[in-house]
This record gives C-alpha cells, structure tokens and sequence, in this order.
C-alpha cells in the first residue's frame, strides 16, 4: 500500500546521521566513543552572540516575521559578503535561510525543470543529488579524482555535458564535503565560463568558505555578471559553530530572492527570529573572531594527515579546506580482506569504538575505496582515534 508520495521515495537517509545512530547504539554497549563522522564543529559561538539571543526573547522577539529574515540582517549579510569578495550586493538579494540546507533546498527546486540535467560532483554532500531528483530533474555525476587533488575540473563537466544532454545547472561546493578539496581560481573561472558558454546556472554552496588553510578561497560571486546565473549559499553553522541555529543565507538575483520568499512562506514561514539576532552580533564581531579557531583546525588538519599516512595502506590527500580529510583504503581492505568500506567502518566502530564514515555514505562512483575523516575533535583525541584505526588494521592485516 502506498502511504507515502512517489516523492519521498527520492530522499534518503543522510550516512552521517545513520552513523550518529550507530555510534549510540555501540555507546549504550559500553564502548568509548571517538567519532570522526559528524560534519560540525566542536566550538560553541560566540559568548556576545548567545548573550543576543537571550536578550531577544527577554525583548520579547519571539513573533513571525518576514520569510525572508530580519531586514537588519539582511543588510549586513550584503554589506559583509560584499565586502569580502568585491561585490555590490543589495538587500534585496539576500535571502535569510533555515540554514544552508533550506537555502539549498529551495534553490534546486525552483531552478530545476523536470528533465533538467544537473551536474553534480561524486562524491557530494548527498542533499544535492536527493534534491534534484525530488524536483523531476537528472544528476549528472561528474567524479572528482585523487591525482588532482580532487578539485572539479571544468574539462570533465564539459566532456559530462554530451549531445543528449539538457544541461541546465551545476551544483558546486568548494571547499569540498566530504573531500576538503579546495578550487583555485582558475578552476572557479573555468566553470563560470562553462556554465556561460552552455547557459546553466550554478549553485554554489560555499558554507565552508572560511575553513582554508592554504592560499585563498574563491567565490563563485567574483563574476560582475554573477546576478545573470549564482546563486550563492552560506551560513552561520560551520564558521560560527551554530549549525542547531538553524541559520543560513542565499545570495541571489531579485527574481530568484522573491520566489524564495513565496517557498520559505509556504514550508516554514520564516527562519526563527530570536536566533538571528546571534548571527547579527556575529557579523558585527567579524570574521576575526574565527581565525585562532582556523589555526587550531589547520594544526588538527596537519596531525591527523599525518598520523593517517602511517596506517599501512591508507593514502591520504593533505586536503586545503573544509574540516575533512578523504583517505583512499583501497590497500587495506585488501590486506585485511574486509569486503567494502561500510564493514570496515562498522567493525572499526564496534571492535574500535572509531566512528568513520564510509565514503560510500556520499552517493558514489566508487567513494567505495575511501572514508570521511572530520578532524572537529581535541589533538588528543585525533591522536587516540588514528592509533586505534592504525592498531585495527594491523590486528586484522
Ligand atoms: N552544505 C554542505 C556542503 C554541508 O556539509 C552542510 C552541513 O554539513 C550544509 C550545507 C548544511 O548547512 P546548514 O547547517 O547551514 O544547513
């Protein structure tokens, strides 16, 4: 019997929560739990911002208000990402979102038409896939190899958009979940010609735009004619350490803002207020306040890639951005005989208590050979994790 739309039937479980789950359960058999796999960072926000928040609900700013966020914000949202990637952004293309999640939600399905063919990177934060689907349209999968750092380059979207094809957009993350690749400049101005040449559009979610150890991250923004065919999605979740905040923003044409505001109406009404006032007093701190948190990252970023290079074989791509690392396996599910990465990560877990997630946990080619390592934990615990991954392989090799 049919309860439910053929609709739902396109969205998935996300891997990382099936793996807080996991986690849990092996929790409750006792074991201690070091856990690699949840995408979120392990610092509160800013003190000033939780102090907003209070002070919002003693105000008594606990009503709806306008879907498309306080106007307040919205003006520091256009005046901050205007000044950070050389932009003239308006008020009026800004969206504030129930995260980037909302924000990407929205944006895939009112951009794509049924029979659409969306480019997609494999492996990719699995919502984009899911999304696109739900809206009638067809990824178009465009893998991201190892020997080139996994960057997307745009010769391969070019060789993916075949005759038959009905390219329409491109949905771009960089830096990279769950790889930590990071795009140069020539390839964000490679794809933004490619996405002009073919008239598609590109979304570009960039929430983990601030998280960049070496050389400088490039917004897909940085076309003067970006009004024409970006959108541009971020958030307060990873660079403020509020990701249950639930808030999120889109930068965007007009047209694009005000069909937003149609959709955010009729799904949740509005973000929710109080907790905007918390990402206000965080862009009046700016973005320095995130920078010892970044070189704290980079350490843990430096250990982790080097305490993964001496597990017998694990190869691992010193990865630029995001939290993440993606280590190839390959040669050591062969030593230790385990079938997939889904086994190793689960005897990892319940034989370890080391929660990574399988790369397969990203709609995939073949991320079968690789894990998702998120480094959101202390030095010593990184430490302790990686010498228990290391003491596993070699046990069973
Ligand atoms: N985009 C990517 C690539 C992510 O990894 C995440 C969270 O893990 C999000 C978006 C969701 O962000 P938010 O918490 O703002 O919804």
């Amino acid at each position: 019997s049919h309860i439910f739309s053929p609709l739902a039937e396109q969205l998935e479980p996300e891997g990382a929560f099936v793996y807080l789950d996991l986690a849990n359960e092996a929790r409750r058999k006792g074991l201690d739990i070091i856990s690699f796999g949840i995408g979120q960072p392990d610092f509160q926000p800013p003190r000033e911002s939780i102090e907003a928040v209070k002070e919002a609900l003693e105000k008594g700013n606990t009503r709806y208000i306008s879907p498309l966020g306080l106007q307040e914000l919205r003006e520091m949202i256009a005046r901050y990402v205007s000044q950070k990637y050389g932009v003239d952004v308006k008020p009026s293309e800004v969206a504030v979102t129930v995260g980037a999640k909302a924000a990407l939600f929205m944006a895939i399905s009112l951009l794509t038409r049924p029979g659409d063919d969306i480019i997609v990177q494999d492996p990719a934060f699995p919502t984009y896939e899911c999304v696109v689907r739900y809206a009638g349209g067809r990824p178009v999968f465009v893998k991201l190899r190892e020997e080139n750092d996994f960057r997307l380059l745009h010769e391969d979207v070019d060789k993916a958009l075949t005759s038959t094809r009905k390219p329409r957009g491109m949905i771009i993350n960089s830096p990279h979940n769950p790889t930590g690749s990071v795009l140069e400049k020539s390839d964000v101005e490679g794809l933004l010609e490619l996405a002009k040449r073919k008239n598609m559009y590109v979304i570009s979610d960039e929430i983990y735009e601030d998280y960049v150890y070496e050389g400088k991250h490039y917004s897909f923004l940085s076309d003067p004619e970006w009004r024409d065919y970006v959108v541009y999605i971020s958030g307060f979740s990873k660079t403020w350490g509020m990701t249950g905040f639930r808030i999120g923003y889109v930068v965007a044409n007009e047209k694009v803002i005000k069909a937003m505001d149609v959709f955010a109406t009729n799904m949740y009404s509005c973000p929710p207020a109080p907790l905007q006032f918390a990402a206000i007093k965080a862009l009046e701190l700016g973005i320095d306040w995130f920078k010892p948190k970044l070189q704290d990252y980079k350490r843990r970023r430096d250990m982790a890639w080097e305490e993964l290079s001496k597990i017998p074989g694990v190869h691992v791509v010193k990865s630029r951005g995001a939290f993440y690392l993606f280590p190839n396996v390959q040669e050591a599910l062969q030593r230790t005989g385990l079938k997939s990465v889904d086994e190793l990560a689960r005897q990892l877990l319940f034989e370890k208590g080391v929660v990574l997630l399988p790369g397969t946990a990203f709609p995939l080619w073949g991320g079968d050979g690789y894990m998702r390592l998120s480094y959101v934990l202390p030095e010593e615990k990184i430490r302790e994790g990686l010498r228990r991954f290391r003491e596993f392989i070699v046990e069973k090799g």
